[in-house]
């Protein structure tokens, strides 16, 4: 074998690429990582602009989730706190306590009390089911064969969009969505640094077990050879060898790099999408208010500095908006902004007065795929799409998304990877 040749090669540095670096480093396995960006982190890095740490628009890591295991599991270590659960819920220019905890159910004048007892039933019964029931369900059958009351059917989108980020209850699969249900209702953990914090130590325990990582490299074709090798090309005109390849970006452009003649399925994902608008200013000009959603509208908004650190000297006041897209939603730019913008004004009169620095993304991949009814049977239980070539990333997983996804995806093509690589030394 070449210098130039791999056991693995995984294709991006997001959370999943760096999850499988991480399990491929640690078993000893010769592993390059490229990613085409100037550095690691995909989705889940932190920009810091101005001293203030963003992240990607609102990241909140469940604490009951797949990804957190996965990470600890891997030394992660993770730092932050977990919000109030709680906060407002906007009707208009209403607005009502969100009735997501026993207290909030007992002060909210969104419901009566019939429909309060009602809310408590069917959450309980959430909490409970089992997700794999409702697999030919969508999220808004479920929620349609739930209930009749139209506010409640309303507060179950308006939590579904905060566990899924997805604004198509018509399309989402119940069976996904319950499960991100289920994960929610354990809280979640907004963390100091940011999810940056997450990612090197990733890229680190990745490196001292001897990954090579290369930024700036954009992967183009990748050619199966006829001795079941894979060969690789970057800008580099040097090709790049290996026995098995962990591809993580986008489902919709795996297609392209394998060539003309191949169509996966995966062309057809819809991604799930949104506009976030990611602010620091000096100080809340209503302290009060450190959450919301909008239950006539897809809006979130929270701050999350008062729950992690997230400015170089932690006293500044970090907050995220979000407008959940639906796919067949055309995007202005300018509107967006806007929307947000006034969506802020209405929790924080006069917020523009403290403004450190804002950033708007007004049309952000949440997630690489929307989860349909009937689209897990494009998954098998192994993460192998041709031989030697496994997937890995928020897209990839059958029964979750966002960060539970990627991390769970990222182990499991990389404990596949070390499981062939093992049984062919033992073979020879
Ligand atoms: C606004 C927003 C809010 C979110 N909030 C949450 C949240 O609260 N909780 C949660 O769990 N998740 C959340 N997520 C989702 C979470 O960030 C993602 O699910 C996760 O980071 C995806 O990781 P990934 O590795 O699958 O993909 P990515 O992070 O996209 O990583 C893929 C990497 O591959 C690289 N790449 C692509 N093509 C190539 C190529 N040809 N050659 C080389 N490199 C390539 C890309 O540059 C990228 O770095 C949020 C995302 C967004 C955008």
């Amino acid at each position: 074998m070449t210098q130039n040749h791999w056991d693995a090669v995984i294709i991006g540095g997001g959370l999943a690429g760096l999850v499988s670096a991480a399990v491929l480093g640690k078993a000893g396995m010769k592993t390059l990582l490229l990613e085409k960006a100037k550095s690691a982190g995909g989705r889940a890095k932190t920009d810091i602009i101005s001293g203030q740490y963003f992240n990607i628009g609102p990241h909140a890591l469940y604490k009951n989730g797949k990804a957190v295991p996965i990470l600890k599991e891997l030394g992660v270590e993770i730092n932050g706190s977990a919000p109030k659960i709680g906060g407002l819920l906007m009707d208009g220019n209403e607005s009502f306590t969100a009735p997501f905890s026993p207290t909030g159910v007992l002060q909210s004048k969104l419901l009566n009390w019939k429909e309060k007892i009602e809310w408590i039933g069917i959450l309980r019964r959430i909490q409970k089911l089992k997700p794999g029931q409702f697999s030919k369900l969508t999220f808004q059958q479920f929620v349609d064969e739930t209930t009749q009351a139209p506010k409640i059917q309303k507060l179950l989108f308006t939590l579904g969009r905060l566990v899924s980020y997805s604004h198509a209850p018509e399309q989402i699969s119940a069976s996904v969505m319950l499960a991100h249900m289920q994960i929610g209702m354990g809280g979640v953990i907004y963390v100091d640094g940011g999810w940056q914090s997450i990612i090197d130590q990733l890229y680190n325990q990745a490196v001292t077990n001897h990954v090579q990582i290369q930024t700036s490299a954009n992967v183009k074709p990748l050619t199966a050879l006829d001795n079941g090798q894979w060969q690789i090309t970057v800008s580099n005109p040097e090709p790049i060898y290996c026995s098995n390849i962990i591809y993580t970006g986008p489902p919709q452009a795996l297609s392209g790099l394998l060539g003309e003649s191949s169509q996966l399925p995966f062309n057809q994902f819809e991604p799930i999408k949104a506009a976030a608008l990611d602010v620091a200013l000096t100080r809340l000009p209503n302290p009060e208010n450190l959450f919301a959603m909008g239950i006539d509208a897809p809006y979130y908004y929270s701050v999350h500095s008062n729950y992690a650190r997230l400015s170089k000297k932690g006293e500044s006041t970090i907050l995220h908006v979000l407008k959940y897209h639906h796919p067949n939603e055309s995007i202005d730019a300018t509107e967006e902004k806007r929307k947000l913008e006034n969506f802020l004004e209405v929790l924080q009169p006069g917020w523009q007065k403290y403004i450190i620095t804002k950033r708007c993304l007004p049309q952000i991949t949440v997630n690489g795929r929307l989860p349909m009814v009937n689209d897990t049977s494009l998954f098998t239980r192994s993460s192998a799409i041709l031989p030697g070539l496994y997937a890995a990333g928020d897209w990839a997983s059958p029964s979750f998304i966002l960060s539970e996804a990627a991390a769970e995806s990222g182990k499991q093509a990389a404990l596949e990877v070390i499981d062939k690589e093992m049984r062919i030394k033992h073979a020879n």
